[in-house]
């Protein structure tokens, strides 16, 4: 069993990444895809970010990895047949200039069991003028389709974010072909009665399909941020289910440190094997692949419900107004 590491104390690598990297810049959670990064910073840095133990500063120089870093990350998966899509993240992989991302990008595309490139970048959303026609151009260009496609995944986080530059910067890329996904990480802030189901219903318009919600976990820097499960299975019920199902496409998880994604709504993919004086439920995860390959269970606790009730009435909020939410607890 693991145990929740919520300190940095020996190491910051509270996702567990270091045990799931078999080679510098890539960390491979499942056996068909894995996670490259090149760069290791991002125009901004997101408290709740899983990946901020790694980037120091915004825009810091010297963030790109070394030349024969990338060029031994790409060979590891080109030796590698097993991989056929290759997420590019970060930090932010559209930070870089067109002509750097160009060639990491070129290179992972030629390999010939890569059919499948996924981009994870905010900047559609903190600088639209990023997705340049340049910047389009490229990414269309590897394009080949019923050989490889190549997609985008963004992250809007409130329906105040969508500009009008955001719309053209989306609709530059769906023009080319692009498909552009959304991941919503699902923070107190943004987990009031109807503004995922509002975001969602925006995005759709945008020509943006909702792809994750993630409950964000783990750290005690994030707790003022941090959202009860319980309130996530709320609003995928009564909220969420209300909306036609081409709107309400996203999939609800908990990024499981060292053991992937674990979809909430499967209610046997964990326990509850207490709750504290506190109120908080601890959950025990199982991981993906239970009953496929030994693997061991991952244990973490949750945000009070109470607590999170009374920091809602703090903002305004009527707790009444979310009392179903024991139902799910
Ligand atoms: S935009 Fe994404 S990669 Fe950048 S700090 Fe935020 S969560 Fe992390």
């Amino acid at each position: 069993m693991l145990e929740q590491r919520g300190r940095c104390d020996a190491s910051c690598d509270f996702m567990l990444e270091s045990d799931t990297s078999p080679i510098g810049l890539v960390t491979r959670r499942y056996p068909g895809i894995v996670i490259l990064k090149p760069y290791n910073t991002c125009p901004q840095i997101c408290v709740y970010c899983q990946r901020n133990w790694e980037i120091e500063q915004a825009m810091e120089p010297g963030a790109l990895a070394p030349e024969a870093e990338i060029e031994g990350a790409i060979n590891w998966i080109r030796e590698h047949p097993a991989v056929s899509e290759v997420l590019v993240t970060g930090g932010d992989p559209l930070a870089m200039s067109t002509k750097k991302i160009g060639q990491i990008l070129r290179r992972v595309a030629a390999i010939p069991h890569v059919d499948l490139i996924r981009i994870g970048s905010r900047t559609p959303v903190t600088m639209s003028m990023r997705i340049s026609e340049d910047l389009v151009a490229l990414l269309a260009g590897l394009r080949e389709p019923g050989r490889r496609e190549i997609l985008l995944v963004t992250h809007v986080e409130h329906p105040c974010e969508v500009t009008p530059e955001m719309v053209a910067a989306v609709d530059r890329l769906r023009r080319a072909g692009i498909a552009v996904y959304n991941q919503l990480v699902y923070t107190f802030f943004v987990s009031r009665r109807f503004e995922a189901a509002a975001l969602r219903r925006l995005l759709r318009r945008c020509g943006i399909d909702p792809y994750y919600t993630f409950i964000p976990k783990g750290k005690d820097e994030t707790s003022a941020y941090r959202v009860p499960i319980a309130r996530l299975l709320q609003e995928q019920k009564e909220e969420a289910r209300l909306l036609p199902g081409t709107r309400r496409t996203d999939e609800a998880v908990l990024n499981v440190p060292g053991l992937g994604k674990n979809y909430l709504r499967a209610r046997q993919h964990r326990d509850i094997l207490s709750i504290l004086p506190d109120g908080s439920r601890v959950y025990e995860f199982h991981p993906w692949e239970k009953n496929v390959v030994a693997q061991r269970t991952y244990v973490s606790v949750d945000v009070p419900v109470l607590d999170y009730l009374q920091r809602l009435a703090l903002i305004g909020e009527d707790p009444a107004d979310y009392a179903s939410i024991w139902y799910y607890s």
